[in-house]
């Protein structure tokens, strides 16, 4: 299958999921996770209305923002260094992968001397997984209390990567659980929180992610195919 069909499918599935939880399926947003991939696939993917693309690396996103159209969305979904703040604060249109307070802090100093907000997701680690980033269960709502003091940075919900498992029910107390902490934060009435986002849901798991709330789900290798990483 193409990337065509494949965009297709996703779209029915999303569509079926909401169907079968009574969510309007105009409520969750695909991102296309194109990372590792090259422009013309993503060309192919924009070609077939995909305006929000995700990438885990600060370079890979800065070189294919300087070539694709300027309408796209771009979702930093990797792990990001705070030495490679500078280069994508004024290019992101949401990063998903604040887990510290330091992280936040450096946003807050690149934003400003670029007189920009920027919009964040805070992550959660809630698998608890140690080969993972984000932050623990236990410090979300406090990470959260903290990151809205910043003036530039923007809390729009959280986000969380869930185990690779075959059976994607058994993600599902994860998900149930990242929507738990998010009504919490929203129930705490913290000025400056706009908890309006659940990133949540990859390829194998995005239809549980979506019944149990999520608004942005991750597909890569559902669009583009599996990914072949190359050693340099
Ligand atoms: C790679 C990646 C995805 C997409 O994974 P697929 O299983 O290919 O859909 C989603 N989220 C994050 C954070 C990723 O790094």
């Amino acid at each position: 299958m193409g990337i065509k069909e494949n965009i297709e499918k996703v779209e029915q599935n999303i569509k079926a999921a909401c169907a079968a939880c009574g969510r309007e399926s105009g409520e969750v947003k695909l991102i296309a996770v194109s990372k590792t991939k090259p422009v013309p696939m993503l060309e192919e993917a924009y070609a077939n209305g995909c305006r929000d693309f995700g990438e885990n690396k600060v370079q890979e996103l800065v070189d294919k923002y300087e070539i694709m159209p300027k309408d796209i969305r771009w979702h930093m979904i990797g792990h990001l260094q705070r030495n490679k703040v500078k280069y994508i604060v004024d290019k992101v249109f949401l990063i998903h992968s604040v887990d510290s307070l330091r992280l936040a802090q450096e946003i807050e100093k690149e934003a400003a001397k670029k007189g920009v907000s920027v919009n964040v997701l805070v992550e959660v680690n809630v698998a608890g997984e140690e080969s993972k980033f984000g932050a623990t269960v236990q410090e979300a709502v406090s990470l959260v209390e903290q990151i809205v003091q910043l003036p530039h940075v923007r809390v729009k919900g959280l986000m969380t990567i869930a185990p690779y498992v075959e059976d994607s029910e058994e993600n599902r107390r994860y998900f149930a659980k990242l929507k738990q902490i998010y009504v919490d934060i929203i129930h705490k009435n913290i000025d400056n929180v706009f908890m309006e986002e659940l990133s949540m849901g990859m390829t194998g798991d995005y239809e549980v992610a979506i019944t149990e709330g999520a608004t942005y789900i991750r597909v890569g290798t559902g669009i583009f195919g599996e990914r072949e990483y190359t050693v340099i």
